[in-house]
């Protein structure tokens, strides 16, 4: 393993943590696979091959946890005993779904960079992921401080775990330019590009396929990267052969590859 560099001791919302710091290499190894992922809201991650995963019940139900302790707290009168006992509650519901979540996020990233030493996924589009509440709202004070719930935030940590797990294990981590390949409004087998609306959860082509729409996003993601571009509106799969179309994908994993995994120090909690 490595040397024991530090270790912490501290008293944390009503318990006592460790923190050790490890001077290391991490070793990992990668398998041989190249993988796909959609990283969603309804289905926390879909794989290119087919494979979901779906969202954690602990983190659905954890906001609401933590919204009546939240509620609980603010009846209280501020300061006093019955407010120090409810708000020390709301701390230890926090930190138990912190740490369920953490758990989670390493043991699912371990797996996928376990068996895949190439992951392609979307570029992170911040605007995405938060919800803006119509102007004017009342509730949008409260509004903006759910807009990251605890299952958004779950799901950003597990991908960043994944690009820095597959970088200390040499493998490669693609971002796909959303804007450029519409993932999610592209045909996995024929590159046919057409709208699709949030609700359907179904990719259905003209030229026979029928996919789950969060799979086939995956999917399209994964042949970019490995270069086999899709074509783009209005051509045909059969004028675009891959090897004249060799795009983006390969010189981003030839820079991405001469890129050295940085020296990640370990901290663990105890
Ligand atoms: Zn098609």
């Amino acid at each position: 393993m490595g040397r024991t560099d530090t270790c912490t001791i501290f008293w944390k919302a009503g318990s006592w943590y460790a923190s050790i710091t490890v001077n290391c290499q991490p070793e990992r190894e990668t398998g041989n696979g190249v993988v796909g992922i959609d990283f969603g809201v309804l289905t926390a991650v879909a794989l290119s091959t087919g494979e979901k995963l779906e969202n954690p019940r602990f983190l659905s139900q954890a906001q609401a946890k933590v919204k009546r302790a939240a509620k609980e707290l603010r009846r209280k009168k501020l300061h006093s005993r019955r407010w120090q006992k409810a708000q020390r509650r709301l701390a230890k519901i926090k930190r138990k779904v912190a740490n369920q979540r953490q758990d989670w996020v390493h043991q699912t990233a371990t797996q996928i960079v376990g068996a895949n030493s190439l992951v392609a996924t979307e570029k992170l589009e911040l605007k995405k992921m938060t919800r803006k509440p119509k102007k004017g709202s009342i509730r949008k004070r409260q509004k903006t401080g759910l807009n990251r719930s605890i299952l958004d935030v779950g799901i950003g940590m597990l991908r960043s775990a994944i690009e820095y797990k597959i970088a200390e294990a040499g493998g490669i981590f693609v971002e796909v330019p959303t804007q450029k390949v519409k993932p999610s409004q592209t045909c996995p087998a024929c590159g046919k590009q057409q709208k699709k609306d949030l609700s359907e959860r179904v990719h259905r082509c003209e030229c026979g396929c029928i996919e789950d729409r969060d799979v086939a996003s995956a999917k399209v993601c994964l042949k970019w990267a490995l270069g086999t571009s899709v074509p783009s509106r209005g051509e045909g799969s059969s004028t675009a052969t891959p090897a004249a179309k060799y795009c983006g994908g390969f010189q981003q994993l030839a820079s991405k590859k001469r890129q050295k995994p940085p020296a990640q120090p370990k901290a663990a909690g105890v």
